[in-house]
């Protein structure tokens, strides 16, 4: 069985183990919304989708398949071990005693903050901290904490999960917190739908950026205090000098 990263958006982004892993499946597993993606590779492959909220059902539903005999490729989108489902899978099977029936690999992919940095320019060429703005599984209150912490230590910002339809104020207590930190004209990249159809990208700035059309496809990347614009990329030095 295998945990693989696709995406983030065409069947381009994947690695080719992870094409290789999908061609070669007998039973692909995943959330409905990126199992088109796949669409245009998938040949003889038994397809199981199940919506947003049906995690663990659709991981137990995997290891099921996989403990029959099939192989299985549970899909999830950028990287499956950056929020996705290859901890969730470790922790099942794990405690249901499987993994040394089950030969369980994580195949890696292009998470969210390398797509959008790469859209962007450079952003992530120094030290970074990768923060999940949703509360639904982690206490707000830890939230604040490792963002005043990550913000007070300098580290460019990854936002993901940034803002949904109810989750509107997140984003802006976030902007509090960093513009503790740092200046109003630090540099802020805004990328929505990153290497996928639709997308769309902003340079703005730490005093700005939440007047954009900031939502759950979208990824936020706070700069550091050296971070700059350059010629409309926007760049993280790492140091050299020349
Ligand atoms: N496993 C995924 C992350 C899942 S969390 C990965 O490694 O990328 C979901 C969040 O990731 C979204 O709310 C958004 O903030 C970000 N995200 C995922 N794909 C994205 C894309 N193509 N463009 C911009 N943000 C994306």
């Amino acid at each position: 069985m295998a945990v693989v990263g696709i995406g983030p958006g065409a069947i381009e982004d994947m690695t080719i183990k992870a094409y290789n892993t999908i061609l070669t499946a007998d039973v692909i597993v995943g959330y409905k919304t990126y199992l088109h993606l796949l669409q245009p590779i998938l040949q003889q492959q038994e397809v199981v989708g199940t919506g947003m909220t049906k995690e663990v059902e659709r991981c137990q539903k995997a290891l099921e398949l996989a403990a029959s005999g099939k192989k299985v490729a549970v899909v999830s989108s950028g990287d499956p071990g950056v929020y996705g489902m290859a901890g969730l899978i470790l922790e099942l099977a794990a405690e249901q005693k499987l993994l040394e029936e089950i030969d369980i690999s994580i195949v890696p992919g292009v998470t969210a903050a390398n797509a959008g940095a790469a859209v962007l320019g450079a952003p992530l060429m120094h030290d970074l901290s990768i923060i999940s703005l949703s509360d639904l599984l982690t206490p707000w209150e830890l939230i604040l904490k490792r963002l005043e912490a990550a913000a007070a230590s300098d580290f460019v910002l990854v936002l993901y999960n940034p803002k949904s339809h109810k989750r509107v104020e997140q984003i802006l207590k976030a902007q509090e917190i960093v513009m503790k930190y740092r200046s109003g004209d630090t540099p802020v990249g805004v990328v929505k739908n990153a290497l996928r159809a639709g997308e769309e990208m902003w340079i703005s700035d730490l005093q700005s950026f939440t007047a954009l059309p900031i939502d759950m496809f979208t990824v936020v990347i706070i700069g550091n205090s050296q971070t700059k614009v350059q010629a409309g990329r926007m760049i993280t030095p790492r140091g050299y000098t020349w």
